[in-house]
C-alpha cells in the first residue's frame, strides 16, 4: 500500500498511545516499513536512527538475527502453551538464568506480559504476603516523581501528574516520598523514616525504580539512599519492591541496577529490554521466604491465583534466552562502558549553549534539559526538527533524552550530537 493510503486509513482507524491525536493534524504520522540495527525505513525508504530504542525496549538493534533466529526457531516447535500445570523448555531455562544471574537470594519467577501487569502482581504478592501473615496492611509507599505504568494499581504508585491526576478518583490511597534532588539525602531519608515511624504497619511495600526515574524525566539519584532506605523499611516490617522494567538489562551499567547497591529489595520486576523489542513479556523475581509463606494445603486459600493469558509465552521466552546469550557472547557491558564514556564526552559539547542544563548520564541514559521558553512545547519542536536530521528522539517535555540500542557506533553517536548542535543553533 502507498504511504499515503496508510497514514489515511491509520488515522482512520488507529487511537495511538500517549499520544493526543488532535497533534497528528499537523504533526507527520510516519509509518515504517521495515528496519535493521539502529535503523527504521519508512515507506518511502527514508531511514530514522532510533535514538530511544523504540521506548527503551531494543537492546541490540532492530531485526537483531540471534534473536530473530531463535524465535523463528521456536516458531516452529512450539508457539504458546498454557503455563498452568503446564511447562515448556524456554521458560525453564530462562528462570533458571535470570535467578543465577540476578542473585542474591532471588529464587522464584512469576511472568507477566508488559511492565505494568508486573508491577501489579509485585503489590498484589506483597500484600497478600503480609495478608497470609495475618497482617492487614493495605497501602504502599512510592517516590515522588515516580513512574510504574498505566493500569490503575501502577497508576496509583506513580508520581507524574501528567498520567495520574485525571484518573484520581480511581486510584488507591498511597504514601509518596520525596526522591532526592541532589547528592545529600538526608532530608529525603528523614522524611522516609517518619513516614514509616506513623504509618509503616500499614505500609505493604515500598516501590522504587533504581538509580534512575526514566519516565519521571530521567531523574538520578544517589544509590547511597537506595542503600538506607532499603535498610530503614526492612526494620519496619516493610518490603522494598524494585521496578527495574526501564534499567534492567544493562541500561545503568550493570546487567541490573540492584548490582550496584549493597542492599536487596523483595521483588525486582522487569520488563521492556528483556526480549531485546522482539516480543511483550515481563516477570516478577522474589525470594524463597516470600515464596514459602504462599505454599500450603489448597484449603487455606493461600495461593497466588493471578493470571494472564499469555503469561511464559514460549516465543517471548526464546527471545529472552537469546537476550540472554548476547550478554554472555559479547562483552556487551563492558563495551558499554566505553560507549556510555563517549556518550558522556560527546554531549559535553553541548553544554556551550546556556539555555541547555543538567547534563546527566547513567550507563546507556543520557540527559539534559532546555531552560529556553521561547516555544511553547519545546520537547515537540525538537522531535521535529530531529526528524528532518533523520533521529527519532522523543523528548520528556523539555528533556532531551538518548537512550539508543547498545550497537550504536561512535560514528553514529557523534552524528546525533552534531545534529543537536545544529539545531540548537537555530534556537
Ligand atoms: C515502561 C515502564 C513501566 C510500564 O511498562 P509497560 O510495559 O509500558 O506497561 C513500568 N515501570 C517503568 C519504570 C517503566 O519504564
Amino acid at each position: 500500500m502507498q504511504s499515503e493510503i496508510l497514514k489515511e486509513l491509520d488515522l482512520k482507524h488507529i487511537w495511538h498511545p500517549c499520544t493526543q491525536m488532535k497533534d497528528h493534524e499537523n504533526l507527520p504520522l510516519i509509518p515504517i516499513k521495515r528496519a535493521k540495527g539502529m535503523w527504521l525505513y519508512d515507506f518511502k525508504g527514508k531511514a530514522y536512527m532510533d535514538c530511544v530504542s523504540s521506548w527503551w525496549v531494543n537492546l541490540f538493534g532492530h531485526c537483531n538475527e540471534t534473536i530473530a533466529g531463535a524465535i523463528k526457531k521456536q516458531v516452529d516447535e512450539l508457539e504458546h502453551v498454557i503455563l498452568a500445570g503446564f511447562s515448556h523448555e524456554p521458560i525453564i531455562k530462562l528462570s533458571a538464568r535470570l535467578c543465577q544471574k540476578v542473585g542474591r537470594g532471588f529464587t522464584k519467577c512469576f511472568y507477566a506480559d508488559n511492565g505494568s501487569s508486573a508491577i501489579e502482581v509485585a503489590l498484589k504478592m506483597s500484600f497478600h504476603y503480609h495478608f497470609n501473615q495475618g497482617k492487614k496492611k493495605n497501602k504502599f509507599l512510592s517516590l515522588s516523581n515516580s513512574y510504574h505504568g498505566e493500569t490503575l494499581g501502577a497508576l496509583s504508585v506513580g508520581g507524574v501528574g501528567l498520567y495520574k491526576d485525571t484518573y484520581k478518583a480511581l486510584l488507591l490511597e498511597c504514601l509518596s516520598v520525596s526522591v532526592p534532588k541532589n547528592k545529600d539525602y538526608q532530608k529525603e531519608l528523614q522524611e522516609l523514616k517518619s513516614i514509616l515511624t506513623k504509618h509503616g504497619k500499614e505500609i505493604c511495600a515500598f516501590i522504587l525504580e533504581p538509580l534512575v526515574q526514566c519516565a519521571g524525566n530521567m531523574h538520578m539519584y544517589e544509590v547511597g539512599f537506595i542503600n538506607e532506605a532499603i535498610k530503614l523499611c526492612h526494620e519496619f516490617g516493610v518490603h522494598v519492591i524494585f521496578d527495574e522494567i526501564a534499567v534492567g538489562f544493562g541500561r545503568t551499567g550493570s546487567l541490573f541496577a540492584l548490582h550496584q547497591c549493597q542492599q536487596s529489595p523483595d521483588f525486582i520486576c522487569l520488563s521492556k529490554g528483556i526480549t531485546g523489542g522482539f516480543m511483550p513479556l515481563s516477570v516478577v523475581l522474589t525470594k524463597d521466604a516470600i515464596y514459602q509463606s504462599f505454599y500450603a494445603p489448597y484449603k487455606e486459600q493461600k495461593a497466588f491465583l493471578h493470571s494472564h493469558s499469555y503469561t511464559g509465552n514460549a516465543l517471548a521466552c526464546a527471545a529472552a534466552n537469546a537476550v540472554l546469550d548476547i550478554f554472555e557472547q559479547d562483552n556487551v557491558l563492558e563495551k558499554n562502558q566505553i560507549l556510555s564514556q563517549f556518550i558522556k564526552e560527546e554531549f559535553a559539547k553541548l553544554k556551550k549553549f546556556d539555555f541547555l542544563a543538567n547534563f546527566r548520564t547513567c550507563g546507556m541514559i543520557s540527559a539534559f534539559d532546555i531552560l529556553s521558553v521561547k516555544y511553547e512545547r519545546v520537547g515537540l519542536f525538537v522531535f521535529e526538527k530531529a526528524l528532518e536530521k533523520a533521529l527519532l528522539l522523543r523528548p520528556l517535555g523539555n528533556t532531551i533524552y538518548f537512550m539508543p540500542p547498545y550497537i550504536i557506533t561512535k560514528e553514529q553517536i557523534s552524528y546525533v550530537v552534531e545534529s543537536l548542535e545544529q539545531i540548537f543553533k537555530e534556537f
